[in-house]
């Protein structure tokens, strides 16, 4: 491996990513793997994730292939040196920002997504013209064999490669020494990778979980409720079957809207998945056999379990879960502090729904945070008055898609954004560069030190270049003292 990773170093340093046209092959190499191989990709997350294949399209094929084309039409504008404002005293001076690859970067990503969360910030990383080291995750096995055995087809493999295998390959890899690591999955691996890095002082990007609110308020018209009840599914259930880090974890619901939400999720339910959900291929399974234990043991406890309304059931051999519906679990529970993950949904009443922003503030900072209201000044309270990676008002996922969003988590759900220029910034380093003319130099500035100079000086920082030429001519008085 520490060979593997000198040679990819050395590949950087001959300066082949950091030209423009590479950069540009390597996008084009990804779609055309996603285009190419779009009928291996469906295959794969069936066989990981039984995800019906329009799923796999919408949340990540379709996704990719726009940030690609979004990536190659700005990329030229975004490695372009940006223009640095000075103050106009800076006479015959220029400024501006170069953006600079990092070098060799690590990319580890989690199973739920295992194209789009590996692929994603790719994109940035070679946009940002770095040699990358991709370690997919090992739970979702077809997805990572079929980047690893195709992915080098379509790239250049002496500066992206694909590396499989359980967490000590990971841990070996986090041993070695690297300009940046981005890394997608749970807080408790994040702590390993922040501490690993710590080691050589590099740069993390942390791409974490967390509870996801969805406060819903009473909602007057039939249609929004229908349509808010839809997008509440879609945004759990429809989202790898809640194994999304942006699914919707509990809704916040006030108690005189709380039954007319319920009985129109459970319709909405129906419509989508059918009478048998276990029979629908529109609905995905659980990644593995640990998982499946996990969420099924977050409804053993007894009160828990009294406070499931809709759903239940479960099919270990098949790793399915019903789309699963409680009223009111106890706030203590395990299902209400851990991280759901999965397709149970708790629906928690309040006496009022402004009672939802001092709930939301009493736990971890949530990576999304959803608001179904029409109203304006409780979208305003939203916004400012709690803390989140991102809000979204009358929808759910969707931010996910927004190329001009930053994607990133505040507090215990992660640091560090990416996404369309974001991406590119992330794998970059903005290095300011300043050029100086040698036909104006201010005295001043010069020991041995005078109070004249120092009147000089002080004038230099307040007043423009004709402030200062009034002052060294007696016609304006030196500033008051800064
Ligand atoms: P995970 O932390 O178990 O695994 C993520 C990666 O870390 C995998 O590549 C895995 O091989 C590696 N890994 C596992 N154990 C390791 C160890 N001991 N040392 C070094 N590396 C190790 O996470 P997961 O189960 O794949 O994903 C679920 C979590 O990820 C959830 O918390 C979810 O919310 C979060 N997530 C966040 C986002 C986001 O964009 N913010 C997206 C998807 C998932």
């Amino acid at each position: 491996m520490e060979r593997e990773v000198e040679s990819m170093r050395e590949y950087y340093d001959s300066g082949k990513t950091k030209e423009a046209s590479w950069r540009a092959s390597q996008l084009e190499g990804l779609r055309a793997f996603l285009t190419d191989q779009q009928h291996d990709i469906f295959h794969a997350l069936m066989q990981d994730l039984g995800k019906h294949h329009l799923e796999s399209f919408r949340d990540e094929i379709g996704t990719l292939i726009k940030s690609l084309n979004f990536a190659l039409k700005h990329l030229k504008q975004w490695m372009s040196p940006g223009k640095a404002e000075l103050p106009r005293i800076a006479l015959l001076t220029s400024a501006e920002i170069v953006a600079e690859p990092l070098g060799l970067v690590l990319i580890m990503s989690s199973w739920n997504f295992p194209f789009g969360l590996s692929l994603e910030p790719l994109i940035g990383a070679v946009a940002a013209g770095n040699t990358v080291v991709l370690k997919p995750s090992e739970l979702s096995s077809a997805s990572a064999s079929l980047l690893a055995s195709a992915l080098p087809n379509y790239l250049d493999n002496k500066a992206i490669k694909v590396i499989q295998g359980r967490p000590e390959v990971a841990e070996q890899l986090l041993f070695q020494k690297w300009d940046k690591i981005f890394f997608t999955g749970s807080p408790r691996v994040g702590r390993i990778v922040m501490s690993a890095a710590a080691k050589h002082l590099t740069p993390v990007t942390l791409e974490l979980g967390g509870k996801c609110p969805a406060v819903v308020d009473s909602l007057s018209s039939s249609w929004d409720r229908e349509v808010a009840a839809k997008r509440i599914i879609v945004g759990k259930f429809g989202a790898c079957a809640g194994q999304a880090c942006i699914a919707i974890d509990y809704i916040l619901v006030g108690k005189e809207f709380a039954s007319t939400l319920v009985e129109l999720i459970k319709v909405w339910i129906k419509k989508m998945f059918g009478e048998k959900p276990s029979e629908s291929n529109t609905i995905a399974r659980i990644i593995n056999k640990q998982h499946f234990f996990r969420l099924k043991n977050l409804l053993s406890d007894p009160k828990v379990k009294e406070s499931v309304i809709y759903g239940g059931s479960m099919d270990e051999e098949h790793l399915f879960i019903e789309p699963t519906i409680l009223v009111d679990p106890p706030l203590e529970a395990a299902i209400m502090s851990e991280e759901i993950f999965g397709p149970l949904l708790p629906i928690v009443t309040l006496e009022k729904i402004e009672d939802s922003i001092k709930f939301i503030n009493s736990r971890p900072k949530p990576l999304a945070l959803y608001v179904f209201t029409k109203n304006q000044s409780l979208q305003g309270r939203m916004v400012s008055e709690t803390s989140s990676g991102s809000v979204t008002f009358n929808d759910a996922i969707l931010q996910y898609a927004a190329d001009s969003l930053p994607f990133g988590g505040v507090g215990e759900s992660g640091f560090g954004n990416y996404h369309g220029k974001f991406s590119f910034d992330t794998f970059s380093h903005q290095k300011g560069v300043l050029r100086r003319s040698f036909l104006t130099d201010f005295w001043f500035r010069y020991p041995p030190w005078t109070t004249t100079k120092f009147q000089e000086l002080e004038a230099s920082y307040n007043y423009d270049y004709l402030g200062l030429l009034l002052v060294l001519l007696g016609l304006k008085t030196s500033p008051k003292r800064l």
